[in-house]
């Protein structure tokens, strides 16, 4: 077990760093404040070639993996969450399950223009009655000549309004156990009869678009579905396994944010004062918070890098998020403590990221949710 970073994924680390700081984070603050979609930054993005990480060279993508993925959204996040979870979608939970799942003709369809950016994509599950509880969907899919025509809505959905297609989960199989009557479609949102509504306004991440999506008489060809019929409910979950691991490491990210704000308050007051700043409690608390966040980083590596050898992940992925998720919301509450009043005005960095840090245990199955998949992998039910 090796625990360095080789030089490629250190200086992929490097080199999202530097975007991350240059690009992402300068108007992190004001598109929060305005609720403002980040569209140059996804731009940006697109040309570090930051929308295909996952996505074979052959389709044009960068194909770095799921652990290099995580090197890059980390730094992301540590900019912006805003901005991050949108990328991390498009990547996780868009683009991976096209490339694992498509045929040939679904793959040469979207994953080039989605690897380049030129088409954006979101990922449809959860439903105003349906969240936790995703099985219970009941957007459907109704055969139609060599087709389906879709009705329903979905509630949600990351940067549903931008998006220009995405995975869309329907009921196909009203007779089956509900789990088992569900197939997934890649959707083209500018089709007729799908519709965004308004932009959610957000306790956090709020420059990231989420939006209910209305499908009305969408009719689909038989080419849009992703993998097999009525297999829908499996990608889902198996999606969500490597969706977890990005949002945990956005956990992650936005938990070394605060620390790292912590930092550099102590060490100004620091230099204004002339002399070292901060009692052995304040030093304790922030020994505490590195470990944690350590701990947590080495857990999201460790769910990564068996996504990427293709062995079972279910439970490292729940437990990863799980911590992660957890000690984010932890160092950003200590962190506004120790920095004290400043960190409670609106426009400071630390206000919006306790903010941001607090969706990361609800989305992508919420903490009871991680609960519930790691004791059942415990139990071998
Ligand atoms: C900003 C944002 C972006 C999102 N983006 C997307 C997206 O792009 N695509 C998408 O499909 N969805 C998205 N979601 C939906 C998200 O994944 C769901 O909100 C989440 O799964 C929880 O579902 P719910 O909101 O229906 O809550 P519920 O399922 O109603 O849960 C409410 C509470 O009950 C608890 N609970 C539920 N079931 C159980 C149980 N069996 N045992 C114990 N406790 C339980 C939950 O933990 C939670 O505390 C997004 C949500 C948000 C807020």
């Amino acid at each position: 077990m090796d625990f360095h970073l080789s030089p490629e994924h250190l200086a992929l680390r490097e080199e999202a760093r530097r975007f991350a700081d240059d690009v992402v984070a300068p108007g992190a603050d004001a598109r929060d404040r305005a609720h403002a979609f980040g569209e140059e930054v996804l731009q940006a993005a697109a040309a570090k070639g930051y929308l295909g990480l996952l996505v074979p060279k052959s389709y044009g993508g960068r194909d770095v993996g799921n652990f290099g993925q995580c090197l890059i959204l980390e730094e992301l996040a540590r900019a912006d969450m805003g901005s991050h979870v949108g990328i991390s979608v498009h990547n996780s939970l868009v683009t991976g399950p096209i490339k694992q799942w498509g045929s040939e003709a679904l793959k040469q369809r979207w994953l080039t223009p989605l690897a380049s950016g030129t088409l954006i994509g979101a990922y449809a599950l959860t439903e105003p009655h349906s969240g936790s509880d995703a099985a219970a969907l009941s957007l459907t899919a109704v055969k139609d000549g060599a087709g389906y025509v879709l009705n329903g809505t979905k509630m949600w959905i990351t940067t549903g309004k931008r998006a220009d297609l995405a995975i869309v989960f329907a009921r196909t199989n009203r007779e089956a156990p509900k789990a088992k009557g569900i197939s997934a479609f890649v959707v083209d949102l500018h089709a007729r009869g799908v519709s965004a509504g308004k932009k959610e306004n957000k306790l956090g991440i709020r420059s990231s678009e989420t939006v209910q999506l209305f499908f009305e008489d969408v009719h689909i060809g038989a080419d849009a579905l992703l993998g097999e019929l009525d297999k829908g409910f499996n990608y889902a979950l198996l999606t969500l396994n490597g969706g977890r691991v990005g949002i945990a490491t956005q956990a992650v990210g936005v938990a070394q944010a605060c620390l790292d704000e912590v930092i550099a308050a102590f060490s100004q007051r620091t230099a204004e004062k002339g002399a070292a700043f901060g009692t052995q409690d304040q030093d304790f608390a922030i020994a505490e918070m590195a470990t944690a966040i350590e701990a947590s980083r080495l857990m999201v590596w460790r769910a990564a890098l068996l996504r990427d050898a293709g062995v079972e992940h279910v439970r490292e992925a729940s437990m990863a998020k799980l911590l992660a998720s957890k000690t984010a919301n932890e160092v950003a509450r200590r962190a506004v403590e120790l920095v004290g009043p400043a960190a409670w005005s609106e426009g400071s960095r630390l206000e919006r990221l306790v903010r941001d840090a607090r969706i990361t245990e609800i989305y992508e199955g919420t903490t009871e949710i991680q609960k519930l998949v790691i004791a059942r992998t415990l139990k071998g039910s």
